[in-house]
């Protein structure tokens, strides 16, 4: 029976979730906002405690530190809730980027036996840069492994004697890998899945990711890193922050305990309210209750898919089964580039592209509706049944 706009808002109706989205800034109820997997809205309740954060500087100066300096942990404890991780065992700092040159390097100089890196040929680009780099200096060999990209990294896949990077959630298809029937050999990049789906980090040793997307922790906010026992790891990035009694000048370096040994230099204290906000407002809504929404949202985008988009060219680039997926879907189409600029410019949808060929949809169950998905993809229908993509100018933009 074929999807209507009625039940659409049917599953609006009896949405226990539904409540969160006026917790966020949303100025323009006309723009079908699908892309809080690349960056999230902005809480309400974010924006007040940046403003309370800025008069303590105004008010306390210097003072403000002796509450700031606990911030980075205090934060990572408060992230740790949400990613099934003991406190103490996450730091929010830095990119991912810098917490993976971090956590590779700190693994590769205290276990030997690593004597190369792997990593797949789908991951991110910035994972494989950094294992490139680093590859380079350490003079290691990386291999590079292909993956079927609807399925995504397996077990067996994992080289027995490297370090493995791998992605949780493939940025590209959204295939969800089983971290748990993995060797603990690999750092896991929870960066597609960190806020938007329950992880269990007690069962994998050492994880990075980033509190942007579905934490809605802002553009450019720092990233986090876990390692089950920070204390067996040395940091390649010697800094005060990160030094046994800081403020004792003279000493020669000595890693502080824990993981505040993966500090660097001097947190950005606005930017890691706004990680705590992010990841407050997730624990309330619940992680189980987010997954559930998202499951059920990306459900109806995949069925609203085959009723509609099937027969105008497109194939779904996602795993069907609900299990093997995160929060977002990418529809493959040949002309997925000029599709994306006219979803944009013509039908105020805001997807984003993904080379050679994804049209990606995020879902945010925090503030997406059902019926924005089926209103983005009757919008999405009805562009490309017009022909509307081909009147577009498809020059390439610096981002996509
Ligand atoms: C978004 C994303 C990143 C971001 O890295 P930054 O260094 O914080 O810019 C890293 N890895 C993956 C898989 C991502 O999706």
């Amino acid at each position: 029976m074929a999807v209507t706009r009625a039940d659409a808002l049917a599953l609006d109706a009896k949405d226990p979730l539904a409540a969160f989205r006026e917790r966020f800034v949303i100025e323009d109820e006309h723009r079908l906002y699908l892309d809080g997997n690349s960056l999230g809205r902005l809480p309400k309740g974010t924006r007040e405690r940046l403003h309370r954060v800025i008069d303590e500087w105004g008010s306390e100066l210097v003072g403000g530190w002796h509450d700031w300096i606990d911030a980075p942990t205090r934060t990572g404890d408060a992230l740790a809730e949400v990613i099934g991780a003991d406190p103490g065992t996450v730091l929010v700092a830095d990119s991912v980027t810098v917490n993976l040159f971090k956590l590779v390097n700190a693994i590769l100089e205290t276990q030997p036996h690593l004597r190369k890196l792997a990593t797949d040929q789908d991951n991110f680009p910035t994972d494989r840069y950094v294992l490139e780099g680093i590859a380079r200096a350490r003079g290691l060999e990386l291999e590079i492994f292909d993956v079927d990209p609807l399925l995504g990294p397996q077990p067996s896949d994992v080289p027995e004697d490297a370090l493995t990077v791998l992605s949780h959630v493939a940025y590209r298809s959204g295939a969800l890998a089983d971290m748990a029937a993995f060797p603990d050999t690999v750092i896991w990049d929870l960066s597609h899945s960190a806020g938007a789906l329950p992880v269990d980090l007690r069962a994998i040793r050492y994880a990075v990711g980033c509190t942007y997307k579905y934490l809605n922790a802002g553009p450019g906010a720092t990233g986090f890193l876990y390692a089950r026992d920070p204390d067996a790891l040395v940091t390649p990035i010697q800094g005060w922050f990160g030094q046994a009694r800081q403020f004792e000048m003279e000493r020669p370096y000595e890693p502080a305990p824990g993981i505040t040994r993966f500090l660097a230099g001097t947190p950005p204290i606005l930017v890691l309210a706004a990680v705590e906000e992010g990841a407050r407002i997730t624990a309330e809504a619940g992680i189980e209750a987010i997954r559930e929404k998202s499951i059920a949202q990306t459900e109806l985008l995949i069925a609203l898919h085959d009723q509609w988009l099937q027969a105008l060219g497109f194939t779904l680039g996602t795993p069907r089964e609900p299990h093997l997926r995160g929060s977002h879907v990418s529809l493959r189409h040949e002309e997925a580039w000029p599709i994306c600029k006219a979803l944009i410019e013509r039908a105020d949808v805001i997807p984003d592209f993904r080379g050679p060929d994804s049209v990606r949809l995020g879902i945010a169950p925090l503030y997406t509706r059902f019926v924005d998905v089926y209103d983005a993809l009757e919008r999405l229908r009805d562009l490309v049944e017009r022909g509307v993509h081909r009147e577009i100018d498809v020059a390439v933009s610096r981002v996509t």
